[in-house]
């Protein structure tokens, strides 16, 4: 079970971007907090249509006075996040050996 101790959003921001789905759905959604995060990949040898910018996720906050996180955008976070952990183990969990739940 999640303990939102922020751990994934803290080590994995810059290891993905947003997919050509999650551009397109904010920009219906008209979501340009989240659009102006993004930038178009000049580069594009990696595949990847738009960048985030920032060096960690402007999205994350700390619950006041609590050593937990949460999510700005959950009803419309990255693919990335939403399929996080894809292979049932988180980072909190490898950290403490636990078993996924
Ligand atoms: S590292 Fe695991 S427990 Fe911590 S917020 Fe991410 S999914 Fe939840
Ligand atoms: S968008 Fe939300 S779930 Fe994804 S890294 Fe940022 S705070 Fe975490």
């Amino acid at each position: 079970m999640c303990k939102r101790c922020g751990d994934c959003c803290i080590i994995h921001w810059g290891s993905f971007d947003a997919t050509h789905d999650d551009v397109t759905r904010w920009r219906n959604e008209g979501r340009t907090d989240i659009l102006r995060h993004l930038a178009t990949n000049s580069d594009n040898s990696n595949g990847r249509s738009c960048l985030f910018i920032s060096n960690s996720c402007p999205f994350l906050r700390k619950d006041e006075g609590q050593n937990t996180y949460y999510c700005t955008i959950n009803d419309t976070k990255p693919f990335h996040c939403r399929n996080y952990p894809d292979d049932g183990v988180c980072e909190h969990m490898a950290d403490l050996g636990e078993e996924s739940d």
